[in-house]
C-alpha cells in the first residue's frame, strides 16, 4: 500500500507547525528563567555593594578613632614637654610627637581616601538599586508575556493536533507503522520535500524510477535517509 505524496506534504507542514509552537512554548520557560537569573545578578550586586559601603564606613570610623586617641596623646605629651625640666626628656617627648604627628598625616589622608570611596560607593548603590527596580518591572512583564503567549500557543497546539489527527486517520496498516515509527523519532524532520532531483533531507539523487513514482503523486521512501519523500506538485 502506498500514500500520496498529498497527504506526505499535508502531514510535514502540519507536523513542522507542531514543532514550532512546541518549540515556542519551550521558549517560555527558557525566557522567565534568563530573566530571573539577571534580577538575582542584579540583587546580589546590591548586597555587595552594601557590604563594600558598610565595610569602607568601619574601617573610616576605626581610622578616625585611632586619629583622635593620637591626637589626645599628643596633647598630653605636648602638656608635659612644656612641664619637662631635662633636656633629655624634652627631646624625647619632642621625638614622640614629631612621630605621632606625622603618622596622623598618614592616616588623615587614608581617611580621605576612605571618604572618597563611601561617596562612590553611595552613588553606585542608588544606580544598583535603580538597576534592580528595572530588572524587577521586566522579569514581571516577561512573565506576563510568556503567560499570555503560552495560553495562544496551547490553543494553537490543540488545533493543530486536531489537525493532524485527521490528516493521520486517512494512513493505515504498515504505512501508518512506519510514518508512526519515523515522527515519533524525527518528528517533522521524518519528512522531506523532493528538491530538484534530490531527497531534500539528505540531498542524495534518487533513480528515475523513484522520482516517476513522485511525480504520479505517490510518496517514496529516502533510500539513504529513510525520509519519506514527497514532490510539491502545485508548485
Ligand atoms: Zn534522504
Amino acid at each position: 500500500m502506498t500514500v500520496t505524496g498529498s497527504l506526505v506534504q499535508t502531514l510535514h507542514r502540519i507536523n513542522r507547525q507542531k514543532a514550532d509552537i512546541n518549540g515556542q512554548l519551550q521558549r517560555g520557560p527558557k525566557l522567565v528563567a534568563a530573566s530571573e537569573a539577571k534580577l538575582k545578578a542584579a540583587k546580589d550586586h546590591v548586597l555587595a555593594t552594601k557590604d563594600k559601603l558598610t565595610k569602607a564606613k568601619m574601617a573610616a570610623h576605626a581610622k578616625q578613632l585611632q586619629m583622635s586617641e593620637r591626637e589626645q596623646k599628643i596633647r598630653s605629651w605636648q602638656g608635659k614637654m612644656n612641664a619637662a625640666k631635662e633636656n633629655r626628656e624634652y627631646q624625647a617627648l619632642k621625638d614622640q610627637i614629631a612621630a605621632d604627628t606625622q603618622a596622623n598625616l598618614v592616616l588623615s589622608d587614608e581617611i580621605l581616601d576612605l571618604l572618597e570611596s563611601i561617596d562612590a560607593l553611595g552613588v553606585e548603590l542608588k544606580e544598583v538599586e535603580a538597576d534592580v527596580k528595572t530588572k524587577q518591572s521586566e522579569f514581571a512583564q516577561v512573565q506576563k508575556q510568556v503567560t499570555d503567549r503560552r495560553m495562544v500557543l496551547e490553543s494553537e497546539l490543540s488545533r493543530v493536533q486536531a489537525e493532524l489527527d485527521k490528516a493521520e486517520a486517512e494512513l493505515s496498516g504498515d504505512v501508518r507503522r512506519d510514518y508512526m515509527k519515523l515522527v515519533s523519532s524525527k518528528g517533522d524532520d521524518g519528512m522531506a520535500e523532493l528538491d530538484g532531483k534530490c531527497c531534500g533531507g539528505c540531498y542524495q539523487s534518487l533513480t528515475p524510477a523513484l522520482l516517476d513514482r513522485l511525480i504520479m503523486n505517490q510518496s517514496i521512501a529516502c533510500p539513504s535517509c529513510g525520509r519519506l519523500v514527497y514532490q510539491n506538485l502545485h508548485r
